[in-house]
């Protein structure tokens, strides 16, 4: 792909912000690099990518240290085992996919500036990571006592179906969770973005209120 095709296909998804988002100057779009390597990186960087995420955490700092990305906003979108997270906490802006409160301890003991958003899973697909929606009231009255974390919305993963109204229906439980939630807020824990939504399903998350869309496929083409 030419640098061109990558202007294109940024600029479709961006037409597409303005044209499903009734807050389009809210939403961010993350450039997935995961599995594509740095020289498609750069590619897309200078077609406009200034956010990417990444899912694993050795490939992640492989390319980190090959390659200077200081100026790219980096945000974890894997699953998180609580062995990697000081090395996640050191390498990225931003963790997607917090789900336990062993995670929440230890990312408050390290007082970092790392901004964090609680998965849920709307799905219920037992595959996907995250909280049960039914236990998440329970989790965030639970996670109160950390002061340190910095808690600013949540994500979550829709159904993998070609269910339109299956699909809409996992981002619109996401959006009630962060609104019934908003009582439950403190200076440290907030409910304001809603990362949701991937190449195949943001369109409808943008609908739904999506302010963090995470696409792969859609810049990069497929993956192997
Ligand atoms: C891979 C991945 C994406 C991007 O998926 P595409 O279908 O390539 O857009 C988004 N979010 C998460 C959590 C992922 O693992």
């Amino acid at each position: 792909m030419s640098l061109q095709d990558y202007i294109n296909r940024i600029n479709v998804i961006n037409e597409n912000i303005e044209k499903y988002s009734k807050n389009p100057q809210k939403v961010k779009l993350i450039g997935v690099t995961k599995t594509f390597g740095i020289e498609k990186m750069k590619l897309s960087i200078k077609a406009g990518i200034t956010t990417i995420g990444e899912n694993k955490i050795q490939d992640a700092v492989a390319k980190f240290e090959k390659e200077n990305f200081d100026n790219i906003e980096r945000h974890y979108i894997g699953q998180l085992q609580s062995n990697k997270v000081n090395k996640v906490v050191e390498y990225f802006d931003y963790i997607h996919s917090v789900d336990r409160e062993k995670i929440i301890k230890k990312i408050d003991n390290l007082k970092s500036n790392v901004k964090c958003l609680i998965e849920v899973n709307t799905s219920g697909e037992k595959s996907k990571g995250g909280i049960e929606v039914s236990e998440f009231e329970k989790f965030v009255l639970a996670i109160q006592k950390y002061k340190n974390i910095q808690i600013v919305g949540l994500m979550t993963i829709s159904s993998l179906t070609t269910d339109e109204s299956e699909i809409r229906k996992s981002f619109r439980q996401l959006r009630e969770l962060a609104k019934l939630s908003k009582q439950h807020e403190t200076e440290n824990i907030q409910f304001n973005e809603l990362s949701m939504g991937m190449t195949n399903d943001y369109k409808i998350a943008l609908q739904e209120g999506a302010t963090m869309i995470r696409i792969g496929r859609g810049i990069f083409g497929s993956r192997k």
